[in-house]
């Protein structure tokens, strides 16, 4: 293989990468002199690199020189041709290598995709096909949604391009269908119709004649005269595979006249490639026609072109041809030849192809593989999302939850404390007298019987006493209810501040109040009694509004003489009582005196 062609090829497809670079970078900040001075040295330096190496190398140096001013973009623009030398002296293998190492250090996206591009078609050229693959597979992946369409007509044809190059007829022919889709403009249009309909021709599918000619009149008068000659051969190829099969001699020869006609052009292309194409069309077309001679000669030009450029299928029809011719005139040995040398061609064909298929299919496997992992991993991060969702609204039940029970809780102790005050209350009331704010008679009951047994189970000392006011009917009568209640609550207070001890006072009924001492003698008991009687007698009653006197009698009687039965004990100091009312009343009673006396009177009796 010649390296001219190759470098053909690579300048072909990454020109047109780096004009969509370029116009991008273009679309950005403002660029300065000197920088837009850099872009035009950068397009004009790619238009020389193929027509002219000495010119591009020239440019390339003023890059250089004017690299400092550079913007990052067009820096790595220009090292992107400073490493192309190694493409246009032929050494694939450096130029391969310094591209890979290139690109990991590159920022600049579109540069990026260049590189990509190159790199892809160096692989193709190299046959290797894997790596074509995924140098495409990284193009593809940067450019399918590019917002600019410019970029993305482009680079969709460059794909389209190098899938035709490995026979991946089916993927260029939807990237080719992507562009035309974008319509850029007519250039645009008409390449990408000519590799749709290429790779059609090629895939072996029907090919609509109207949409063909129309492409071809497209590329002639958009100057893309190598497209419609390969659209123009592709479809004299097939035109003449099917005169053979009728055995339209009258056919043929239109298509020979076709071809000659359109010779000129073809070889104004320069393209080795469809050159070659014509020369085998001539060979096999003259040796249907009976010219042996052109025929044998055409086909050894299309084998000589088709050497330079590596395209076997035009070899192996033109050997064909050579085959038969030799076979024609009986030269046995030489047909035998051609034969082999087909066969061998054949043969290479076919394992070109093999690794191609098994490249792609290799690729699209990886490519199935990965999205079958996304797929899972989408898949598992729906479970785990669904998990979270699940753990917080386990959670928020659980707060709810929690709330609710503390809610519930908090109603508990509330109510308890309402039942607690409630219930207060009530003991409260049952308990407590609201007029003097002494025991009831219920508690004075309660708790004496309860201050009994204690006091029994050690003998201890209890007295019991009941105060009675005196004539307070009297009271009432002359100053009235309000009065007699004010007097109750004085009398009441006026008790409590003499009372030193630990006493229990209640209110019995009406003005009658019941006293309980555990733990003092009857004789202290008299003496707190008469501390009481003495006050209430000097209480000042002026702050009622009347001026008037109070007293109070006592009976008293002590569990000691009495019995620690209170029924007893305060039927014992009713009885005193009732002595005090009849001695005159405003004095102390003792039971147990009272009976002393009347023990004395009937033994005296
Ligand atoms: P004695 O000296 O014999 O005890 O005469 P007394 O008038 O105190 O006796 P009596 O038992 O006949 O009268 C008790 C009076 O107490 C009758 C009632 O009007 C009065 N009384 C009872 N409870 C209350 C009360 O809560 N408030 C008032 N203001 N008077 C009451
Ligand atoms: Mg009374
Ligand atoms: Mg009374």
């Amino acid at each position: 293989m010649s390296n001219k062609q190759p470098i053909k090829f690579i300048l072909f497809t990454t020109c047109i990468i780096f004009y969509a670079a370029l116009s991008a970078a273009q679309s950005n900040a403002p660029l300065s002199p000197t920088q837009l001075e850099i872009q035009n040295t950068l397009l004009a330096a790619d238009d020389l690199k193929i027509s002219d190496p000495e010119a591009f190398q020239e440019h390339l140096d003023k890059l250089k020189i004017l690299s400092p001013q550079a913007t990052p973009a067009q820096k790595e623009f220009i090292e992107y041709f400073e490493l192309y030398q190694w493409i246009v002296a032929g050494d694939y293998n450096t130029a391969q290598n310094e591209y890979e190492r290139f690109f990991e250090e590159l920022s600049d996206t579109e540069v990026k995709i260049r590189t990509k591009a190159t790199l892809a078609n160096m692989s193709a050229i190299s046959r290797e096909y894997n790596q074509a693959l995924i140098h495409l597979d990284y193009i593809i992946s940067q450019v399918e949604d590019h917002p600019d369409k410019v970029i993305r007509s482009k680079i969709n044809f460059v794909t389209a391009n190098v899938y035709y190059l490995l026979d991946i007829y089916e993927m260029s022919q939807k990237y080719a269908q992507l562009v035309i889709h974008d319509e850029l403009n007519d250039i645009y249009l008409c390449k990408a119709s000519a590799i749709y309909l290429a790779a059609a021709f090629k895939d072996q599918q029907a090919v609509e004649q109207e949409r063909l000619h129309q492409t071809i009149e497209l590329c002639k008068n958009s100057n893309q005269t190598g497209y419609a000659m390969l659209l123009t051969l592709n479809w004299i190829q097939s035109e003449f595979e099917q005169s053979i099969e009728r055995n339209d001699t009258a056919n043929i020869n239109v298509l020979k006249k076709l071809l000659q006609d359109q010779e000129r052009l073809i070889n104004a292309t320069e393209s080795k490639n469809l050159i070659g194409l014509k020369e085998m069309l001539l060979a096999r077309i003259h040796f249907a026609l009976g010219d042996d001679t052109l025929a044998q000669g055409h086909a050894l030009l299309a084998i000589e072109g088709s050497n330079k450029t590596g395209n076997t299928l035009q070899v192996v029809e033109s050997l064909h041809v050579l085959n038969q011719l030799a076979l024609k005139s009986n030269d046995f040995k030489l047909a035998y030849e051609y034969m082999s040398q087909k066969s061998q061609v054949e043969n290479e064909i076919y394992t070109d192809s093999k690794a191609k298929q098994m490249a792609y299919m290799s690729i699209k496997h990886n490519n199935l593989a990965k999205q079958l992992e996304i797929e899972q991993l989408n898949q598992s991060n729906q479970v785990l999302s669904l998990e979270n969702q699940l753990t917080a609204e386990t959670a928020k039940k659980q707060q709810l939850m929690l709330l609710l029970i503390f809610s519930l809780l908090m109603l508990l102790i509330v109510w308890t404390f309402k039942i607690k005050k409630r219930h207060d209350y009530f003991k409260h009331v049952s308990e407590i007298d609201h007029l003097t704010q002494v025991f009831t008679r219920k508690a004075f009951e309660e708790k004496t019987a309860e201050m009994l047994k204690a006091c029994e189970s050690k003998q201890k000392p209890l007295n019991v006493a009941i105060m009675d006011l005196d004539l307070f009917k009297n009271v009432n009568d002359q100053y009235g209810h309000l009065v007699g209640d004010w007097v109750l609550r004085q009398v009441i207070l006026c008790c409590e501040e003499v009372i030193d001890q630990d006493i229990l006072l209640a209110r019995l009924g009406g003005e009658e109040f019941g006293l309980v001492s555990p733990g003092i003698s009857e004789l202290e008991m008299v003496a707190l009694l008469e501390k009481m009687r003495a006050a209430i007698a000097q209480m000042d009653c002026s702050g009622s509004g009347a001026e008037f006197n109070i007293t109070a009698s006592f009976g008293l009687s002590s569990a000691l003489s009495s019995g620690y039965h209170l029924p007893v004990l305060l039927t014992h100091a009713d009885l005193a009582l009732f002595e005090a009312k009849n001695r005159g009343r405003n004095q102390i009673v003792v039971y147990s005196q009272l009976k002393k006396l009347e023990v004395a009177s009937s033994a005296v009796g």
